[in-house]
């Protein structure tokens, strides 16, 4: 494999519901340092059905160059198409780097292409580097339990692939003028080889807001006992119109389903206020919730680490705590 023919900074683009997934603008903005730095063009991959009017969007967030596979096969995501058509743009174009969001969608593609490509794929990524002069990607992830950053490098196989994690890289302010190229491309798929179909989608129904675009994010940890007292956040999380979240104890306790869990193994927020009642504070915590703007501890032991990570702390018990603060919010 010669390295050298291999030029610029890629990000899939997801497509959710007709528009671009948040995640992807992330990467276009973090993708625009890297290429910035390299010297080089910041491409997107846009794959859909009917997608081709969301390429032109895509300029003013960073992208020079978008490759769009517009096709009905493409309707409803599908590993092997996806995966045929990246291939395919992979192939023809030979970029440097691509990066995925680490999004259900993102993970898999990603994956998928790891195991056809000659090159390897580095998971879960917070942190995005790159060499000027040998375009060697940086990228950093914790290990070991969130005690260390490990840095992982792919040195001698291109593209160096990466999945970042929602909500840790930051979109570019969006930028009108700023125009770049569309390159529309063609692949030859036929339906009757998909040996996958969508026969039904069925939503979700989200009653409360997502945690991981809510303004203010009530979550609670062991301390609040029991999953009774695990009801207080959902009354507090209702009066502040918040999302709840929760360690990852409670999540393994059954107090709260795993898409509330914050930290390593579980969403990563960033909301305006984040309260942390009844949660210790472990590392593998605090890298899930450590960006948001306002963040709120409650906790019986003043030397709960929870309280290195705050802006505000409260000790004291919040089993009578949590009440009061419900009944003076409901008198406002
Ligand atoms: P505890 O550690 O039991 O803390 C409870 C806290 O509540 C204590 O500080 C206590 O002082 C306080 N308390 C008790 N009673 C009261 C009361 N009445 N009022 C006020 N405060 C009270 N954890 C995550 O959260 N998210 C993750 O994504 C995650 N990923 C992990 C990945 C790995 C590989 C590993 C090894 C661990 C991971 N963990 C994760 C677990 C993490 O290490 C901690 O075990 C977990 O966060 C602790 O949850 P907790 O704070 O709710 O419980």
């Amino acid at each position: 494999m010669n390295l050298e023919d291999y030029r610029g900074i890629w990000v899939y683009i997801e497509v959710k519901d007709g528009n671009v997934a948040p995640v992807s603008l992330e990467l276009l903005g973090a993708g625009r340092m890297l290429a910035d730095k390299r010297g080089t063009e910041l491409g997107g991959v846009l794959i859909g059905s009917g997608v081709k009017p969301l390429a032109t969007t895509l300029f003013a967030y960073g992208a020079d160059v978008v490759y769009v596979y517009d096709d009905p096969i493409f309707e409803h995501y599908r590993t092997e198409p996806y995966m045929r058509a990246l291939l395919d743009c992979c192939h023809k174009h030979k970029p440097e780097v691509l990066l995925y969001g680490a999004t259900p969608t993102g993970k898999d593609l990603a994956s998928a292409i790891a195991t056809d490509l000659p090159t390897g794929l580095t998971a879960d990524t917070t942190i995005l580097d790159i060499e000027e002069d040998t375009g060697l990607l940086l990228a950093s992830r914790p290990a070991f339990g969130g005690n260390i950053m490990a840095t992982i490098l792919c040195k001698k196989y291109r593209p160096q692939m990466a999945t970042v994690r929602p909500k840790v890289m930051k979109a570019l302010s969006p930028d009108p003028a700023r125009t770049g190229r569309i390159i529309e491309e063609q692949i030859e798929l036929h339906e009757e080889q998909m040996r996958t179909k969508v026969l039904e989608v069925v939503r979700e129904t989200v009653k409360k807001a997502r945690i991981d675009e809510a303004d203010i994010v009530v979550a609670g940890g062991k301390g609040m006992g029991s999953k009774e007292g695990f009801q207080l956040i959902h009354e507090l999380a209702d009066v502040l119109g918040a999302a709840v979240g929760a360690s990852r104890d409670v999540v393994e306790a059954g107090w709260i389903d795993h898409h509330h869990q914050v930290g390593q193994t579980g969403v990563t927020v960033t909301p305006k206020i984040y309260f942390a009642i009844g949660i210790s504070g472990a590392i593998q915590h605090i890298v899930g919730m450590q960006n948001s703007e306002l963040i709120i501890a409650i906790n019986k032991d003043p030397n709960a680490p929870i309280f290195q990570a705050c802006h505000y702390g409260i000790v004291g018990d919040a089993l009578e705590i949590v009440p009061l603060l419900i009944k003076r919010l409901k008198e406002e």
